[in-house]
This record gives C-alpha cells, structure tokens and sequence, in this order.
C-alpha cells in the first residue's frame, strides 16, 4: 500500500456536487456505540465489539480509488469511537475524496474536533423526529437535547453540517420540528431516510418501515418544509416519473466490467463483508469478505463469476415491475383528483429504489437451483438488450432536487 500522503491529489469534486453522481465508499469501520437504537441495522451498541483494523481499511480505500470509487462516507457504529478515523479521513483526502461523517453527536468535543474537522467535507447528525420521538427511538431520555447541545462544537469548527433522520410508519410528523431545528442551529439540509429493516430494526421495529402512502406523504411533507423553511429536505427516495428519464442509469448495461457501474454505492461493514447498493441486497450477491482478500481481488472475482450481471437483472426487474405498478397507481389516483396532481407535480409516487432492488435480488436468490452457476442470466431473466448507455447513478435523486446529507443507505449514526 502507498503512502496516501505521497499520493498525488486527484481533483476532488467542488463541495456542492450532488451525492451519488461520485461513486461512494459507505465505511462501517465498527459496531461498538454509545447508543442501542432500536432502529439500528448494524446491531451496534456499547456491547458490540466487531471491527476492521485502520490497515485493512487503508487498503480497501486504495483499492476503492483504483476502482473509480471518489466519496467516503463513514458511519458506524459510532465513528468517534473508532481509532482509525483520522488516519482513513485523512488518506480519502489526499486521494481528492469529497468525505462526509455519519454520528449521533453525542461524543463531539472541541479538542477531538479540531484534529478531525479539516478532514470532512459534511458532518450527518442523527436527529429523529421530535424530540420525544428521538429519545424514544435512541432509548435514551435526554439524548434530543444532548446532541443538539453538542452542535455548537461543529459550528465553532466551522463545519458545514446537515441532520438526518430515519423516517418510520409513524415520525413523519415530527419532521417539521427537524426542520426547524435545522433553521435555528445552522443546519444546511435535512435528510429522510426511509427505514431500513436489517439488524435490531428487523426485530424490534418490524412494522415500522414507512408503506408507498406513507412515502407519499413524506415526499409532499418534504417539498412543503422545503418550501416553507428554505431549507432542503431531501427524500431517499425515487418517483415514479423519475423512471423513464433515468432508466439507463438505474439499469446499467450489461455485461458488467466495472464495479462502479453497477455498484455506485459500496458497502463495506465491520465484520469485513462488501456490499453492493445496499444492505439488504441478496447475500449470494455479495462480494466477500475483507477478511478473505483486498478490495481489488473480491471484486474482479465477483465481475467473473457474473455477480454484475445478476445484480443488474434485479435492476431490470424492479425497473419494469416499478413502472407496470406506477401505471397502475396513477389510474387509481385519477378517482382522488387533489391526491392526483400533488403526486403529478411533486414528481410522482415516490418508491425506496434500494430496497425495491434488494427485494427483486432476494427472490431471484430463491429461485436460483444449487447447481446454478453464476453465468449471465442464470437466474432466468431475458436481458434487455434495448438498454440506452450507461451514465451515472442518480443516487441523489430528490423531493427536493437537492444534495443528501450523505447517501441513501446510510444509518443514523
Ligand atoms: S443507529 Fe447509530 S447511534 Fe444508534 S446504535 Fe446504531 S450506530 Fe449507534
């Protein structure tokens, strides 16, 4: 591995380039945390001890730069408790990397902060709601009012800073105290981010991911806080009038020779596995373990085996079961004429893009027979061979056409 130090400087994107349209490295260097949140997806907590040691991340991040890859998003776990984290904020620099960090706030503290500060280009604070929501949600009372105190560390440091909030079945309304929260301690935008159901979130919260209406309500919840606070607030989420005009860059061509073309958003956790897109994609879909081999390696064997090929015919399919559903919901929003045109100028019922995909790789999962190699269409499904090029991923697709705090996929930290 070489010095990052030595390493010339590539050019890094100018602070105000949309997330996603950079393939992202999301880092999750540590499960141990000052919280245990019911909502978590990493199963983090002060109990849990899994991590990566800062050496082997050092290289996946070498070896992420050789594969196009261009923003760090760290999360966790906590991050602040992980000693690494300056070291690896500092390489992705050096490299040219636009960095953002994902943390509940809680252990900010001037002196820590002025070492790492230069190092971020966006700090993520996990906010959920009201603050009754937020504490109930960290199972922590106080835990609102703690993070909220600690804000004026990032602010001192100047650091830009935005809030992210995981956005259940039953939050949405505390969302407009979020925003004006954000007004009042400088935050420069708000993110929602629909409830993912992996880890303690798929026990103890099973019922909680927000539904199609509830995403509905979210995405004309976020143009009217937007709107209303001069503020964006971005929804993870992706609208149904979206799908046609972006079709070539949700659905990549295929063959697939470039992990970055089909995986703009990699995943790595602490227990060392690599993921593409999300973490609820298929687990024959992963790459592999750190543990096992680099970066470079887990992902070349993954390409020959067919995993970008397969991962793609996920996209296909939740492309064209996306579509067929959105016609059929815009026919039954014409009996609801208001619904209908704040759907029609709010960009379209919005859909969780990843998890859509996760879904449709999950059942192609199933379906695969043992003996099923890993060769293009393996699993069945006709490729489309009348895709357009390829382009880049629109991961920051938005309510609000504007930057996330840091990308979909992330946790609250
Ligand atoms: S959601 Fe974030 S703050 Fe809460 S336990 Fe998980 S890593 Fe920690």
């Amino acid at each position: 591995m070489a010095d990052a130090a030595s390493t010339a400087p590539a050019a890094r994107p100018a602070p105000a380039t949309p997330t996603g349209l950079v393939p992202v490295l999301q880092v999750h260097p540590l499960t141990r945390c000052n919280l245990a949140c019911a909502h978590c997806y990493t199963d983090s907590g002060p109990q849990a001890s899994l991590a990566l040691s800062p050496r082997r991340l050092a290289g996946c991040l070498e070896d992420a730069h050789a594969l196009g890859y261009r923003q760090l998003a760290v999360s966790g776990g906590e991050p602040l408790l992980w000693p690494g984290l300056g070291g690896l904020l500092a390489q992705a620099r050096a490299l040219g990397w636009h960095t953002t960090l994902t943390t509940n706030g809680l252990l900010l503290d001037d002196r820590r902060w002025q070492v790492l500060a230069p190092q971020v280009d966006l700090v993520a604070v996990s906010i959920d709601g009201s603050p009754e929501a937020h504490d109930a949600l960290r199972g922590r009372a106080g835990a609102h009012a703690a993070t909220v105190a600690r804000l004026s560390v990032l602010r001192r440091a100047g650091s830009a800073f935005g809030f992210i909030s995981t956005l259940t079945q039953h939050n949405l309304d505390g969302m407009e105290s979020v925003v004006q929260l954000a007004v009042e301690q400088g935050a420069v935008s708000v993110q929602l981010h629909p409830l993912g159901l992996q880890g303690r979130a798929a026990r103890d919260l099973c019922d909680a991911r927000p539904d199609g209406h509830e995403l509905m309500a979210a995405w004309v919840e976020a143009r009217r806080l937007t709107a209303l606070y001069r503020t964006p607030v971005h929804l993870d989420a992706l609208g149904f009038d979206q799908l046609e005009p972006w079709r070539d860059r949700l659905v990549p061509r295929r063959p697939v020779r470039l992990l970055s073309a089909v995986a703009p958003l990699l995943i790595v956790q602490a227990d060392g596995q690599v993921l593409p897109l999300t973490h609820e994609i298929a687990p024959p879909l992963a790459l592999g373990s750190l543990h096992d081999a680099p970066l470079a390696a887990l992902a070349s064997t993954w390409l020959d085996r067919g995993g970008g090929d397969q991962l793609v015919q996920a996209c296909e399919i939740a492309w064209h079961d996306l579509r067929a559903r959105g016609a059929g919901r815009h026919a039954a929003l014409d009996a609801t004429p208001g619904l209908h045109a704040h759907a029609e100028g709010d960009g379209g019922l919005p859909v969780d893009w990843f998890e859509e995909v996760a879904r449709h790789s999950q059942r192609l999962a199933a379906r695969r027979p043992p003996s099923t190699g890993w060769g293009a269409d393996a699993w069945g499904w006709a490729p489309d061979r009348r895709l357009p090029a390829r382009g880049a991923w629109p991961i920051g697709l938005s309510s609000a056409g504007r930057a996330p705090a840091c990308p979909p996929g992330l946790s609250p930290g």
